[in-house]
């Protein structure tokens, strides 16, 4: 399957998740290096993984009969029942530990698949561990697991894979330069162009490391914000800005509060540190997911309570935390997007009391990066709990990105970050981007890259393209349908009674149901005139045939207004 696409030395990649159609989830990447012995001619080939992500919206694949889908990886991984891989992947290199970059592994993992070496930075290496004790997983016995820091070099066959450090939204990011002899390539992983990190590690992207490749032959790019203007937020300039806002004079005696995504540990280290700063306590009450990646800080090094003692850094509950009144400190949370399981919202839906909350407020939530309507979500629940009590509670108030500029939470490069900082740095001589919301916003990045001289694909690379890196130049030589792998989940009840998955019960490989090419929504047109039709003929079994015409094609005509 693989062996024509990939005969010429050289580098090929191709898109296994990630370059969906209208999705910008499951991000995983297959890179092939292909060498030619100059005196043999013996041709050897290595094939690496970057990232093994799941898709986030399983509801809108193949009817949403699967819990978990992942890419179908049959032609480098030995999956049972399938034909043998051509070109097993000798690694998987994890760029960073979010779900839709490691969370396939653990499906493959309950598949009993054998997997490659892992490489993650130790934080990354930490994180999958982690989760696989949460998910009650038994780490497989041979799966090695290594990790890469940045600066390190590993050779992997005939390729070279150098770690680089990237600023996302968790600690232990990495972008990858590949190459081999003939040819190299620069993977960025998700990262904003930010060289600032609120964890002390000096860690942050390095325009420097990049200027000293000299110009790599091609580069993927962490697309999902590139189309908004302007620089994304560095953790720097948010700290001084949460600085300001807790030194407001008018914020003085009033408790304050700051919600944020819960995985995004770099923005907790950044605001922590403007409350040490202010000289304010900090009490963490967002939630699980929120807690562990505190915890999980200071299991890595990054030990804030220790960096800041003359604070007290307190989870909610703790005998510590009752003895800090709310105008002492900064009370951190989660709710920007309206969560439903986090504390904050629970309080502000009147669901859960426990979540202390005074009339006198000050909230700051910078949803970016967002649809317009789960930014107000929060704003209109806290409208709903103002209107509930307007003589007590009219002196709250909320600041969010759109009133302070510099407090958004994005860890991913806007245009600002492409154009000023990491295209002129990198000086890739081909650049396409990977990890978009749409294939229109993908396209539309790709001409804004052809107008400012930088050179791209002539196309976007969809999942299953075949992208070969040469000397010459770069091309899309192979466009193969991706398929996908399916599975279905038994259920148990968490601590709250909610239901959540539990084990993998069955697994199938799937077609790619137009996900890629956005052939889906006639898919989705299709199922939605069977269904009309079923229910049509069961009223009303006469009159059929032209009516029938008249409603699919508006049915369709909705489909396409949609636009999904
Ligand atoms: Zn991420
Ligand atoms: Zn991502």
């Amino acid at each position: 399957m693989a062996s024509t696409k990939n005969s010429e030395p050289g580098l090929y990649w191709t898109p296994k998740g990630g370059n969906n159609h209208e999705a910008m989830f499951a991000s995983c990447h297959n890179y092939t290096s292909v060498t030619k012995d100059k005196e043999t001619g013996k041709v050897s080939k290595t094939t690496i993984l970057i990232d093994m992500g799941q898709n986030e919206d399983p509801k809108d694949f193949a009817d949403g009969v699967y819990q978990k889908v992942v890419p179908a990886l049959t032609d480098c991984l030995a999956i049972p029942g399938q034909p043998e891989p051509e070109e097993p992947a000798a690694a998987i290199f994890l760029t960073h530990s979010h779900s839709d970059h490691i969370d396939a592994i653990f499906e493959y993992v309950q598949m009993g698949v054998e997997l490659p070496p892992i490489y993650g930075t130790e934080y990354t290496i930490n994180a999958l561990r982690a989760e696989f004790i949460k998910r009650q997983i038994p780490v497989p016995e041979g799966l090695e697991m290594k990790t890469v820091e940045a600066g390190d070099t590993i050779e992997i066959g005939n390729m070279k894979v150098e770690a680089l450090a990237a600023s996302h939204s968790i600690p232990g990011c990495l972008s990858f330069k590949l190459s081999n002899e003939e040819v190299s390539a620069f993977h960025s992983g998700d990262t904003k162009s930010d060289q600032t990190s609120s964890l002390g590690d000096g860690r942050g992207v390095s325009l420097d490391a990049y200027r000293a490749m000299e110009g790599v032959d091609f580069a993927v790019w962490d697309g999902a914000m590139a189309n908004r203007s302007g620089h994304s937020t560095s953790e720097a300039g948010a700290k001084e800005e949460y600085k300001k806002i807790f030194e407001d004079k008018a914020n003085e005696g009033k408790q304050i509060i700051v919600a944020m995504p819960a995985a995004h540990s770099q923005r907790l280290a950044s605001v922590i540190a403007a409350a040490a700063e202010a000289g304010k306590h900090v009490i963490i009450n967002g939630g699980a997911t929120m807690e562990i990646n505190y915890v999980a800080l200071g299991d890595n090094g990054y030990d804030l309570q220790e960096k800041y003692p003359d604070i007290t850094i307190a989870t909610a509950g703790s005998d510590e935390a009752q003895k800090i009144k709310p105008e002492d400190c900064i009370t951190i949370t989660t709710g920007i997007y309206g969560e439903k399981n986090s504390p904050f919202v629970k309080k502000l839906q009147g669901l859960d009391d426990s979540f202390v909350l005074r009339d006198d407020a000050v909230i700051v939530s910078p949803a970016v990066g967002k649809a317009v309507s789960e930014r107000e979500k929060i704003e209109d629940l806290l409208d709903g709990y103002i209107e509930k009590d307007p003589d007590h509670r009219s002196g709250m108030k909320i600041i969010t990105a759109e009133t302070v500029k510099g407090i958004g939470s994005s860890g991913h490069a806007q245009h600002d970050d492409f154009f000023q900082d990491l295209l002129p740095a990198l000086k890739a001589k081909v650049n396409v981007p990977t990890h978009v919301g749409s294939a229109k916003k993908a396209e539309r990045f790709m001409q804004e890259l052809r107008d400012a001289g930088y050179g791209t694909l002539s196309e976007y690379p969809r999942n299953g393209y075949t992208v070969q890196v040469t000397k010459q130049g770069c091309q899309i030589v192979a466009k193969e349908e991706v398929k996908w792998i399916g599975a279905k989940y038994s259920k148990k009840k968490d601590k709250d009674g909610n239901d959540v998955l539990d084990k993998q019960l069955s697994w199938s490989v799937e077609d790619d149901h137009g996900f890629s090419t956005g052939d889906f929504r006639q898919d989705n047109a299709r199922k939605k005139i069977k269904e009309w039709q079923q229910k049509n003929s069961q009223g009303n079994n006469q009159d059929k045939g032209n009516n029938q015409n008249n409603v699919n094609s508006s049915i369709i005509k909705d489909i396409k207004r949609d636009g999904r």
